[in-house]
């Protein structure tokens, strides 16, 4: 069991499951849920200023700036203090969120425990992403240009996230491909081996 908290990065291309498998853990291990992505759309639904600063960058399939990002991810962390962990999924997306999350955790007297990326095949991304676009509306993942940009974003921007935290010696790849359910099985067995920290 865990001494400290159990704070995980969920990590991979936008369409990869991270927002599925990212409850199951939260749920299975009792941590809080941050999604950029969702705390994002909620003020986009509210259409408060952030949600329409936001909305400018989501619409092309851009990242919105760290400085804006950063902030909301701070403030969600510091109005949940008691919670056993956290589960981020679709944050850090560059590497000054990842030194940033990094420093936060620190102040707090705690670490990243692991970051686990979902490795999916681009072109069975892009057939999700467009199912899912369909199911929810939601207009990002609708448009094939934009998912396009999503996943080259994804490509310069974030995967060096992964080597950043492959240098502390603390990512590890699953396989994407397969039921939710083989999905989460192949998760839980990366956490439950992980040391205790
Ligand atoms: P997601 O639901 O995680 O795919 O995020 C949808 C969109 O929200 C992304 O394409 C970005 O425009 C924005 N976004 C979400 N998380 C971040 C982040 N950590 N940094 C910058 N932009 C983000």
């Amino acid at each position: 069991m865990y001494n400290t908290m159990l704070n995980l990065i969920l990590f991979g291309p936008p369409g990869s499951g991270k927002g599925t498998q990212a409850q199951k853990l939260a749920e299975k291990y009792e941590l809080l849920h941050i999604s950029t992505g969702d705390l994002f759309r909620h003020e986009l639904g509210n259409n408060t200023p952030l949600g329409q600063e936001a909305r400018r960058y989501m619409d092309q399939g851009k990242l919105v700036p760290d400085e804006i990002t950063i902030g909301m991810l701070r403030n969600k962390i510091e109005a949940h203090p008691q919670v056993k962990g956290y589960i981020f999924d679709g944050f850090p997306r560059t590497i000054p969120q990842a030194e940033a999350l990094d420093k936060l955790l620190a102040e707090r007297g705690q670490s990243i425990t692991a970051l686990i990326a979902i490795d999916v095949p681009d072109e069975e991304i892009i057939q999700r992403i467009l199912l899912r676009g369909k199911e929810s509306g939601r207009s990002d993942d609708q448009d094939e240009k934009i998912i396009r940009q999503r996943i080259a974003t994804y490509r310069e921007q974030t995967l060096p996230v992964y080597n950043y935290y492959e240098n502390q010696n603390k990512a590890y790849t699953i396989n994407g491909l397969g039921l939710v359910e083989e999905i989460s099985q192949g998760l839980f067995q990366v956490i439950d081996e992980l040391s205790p920290c």
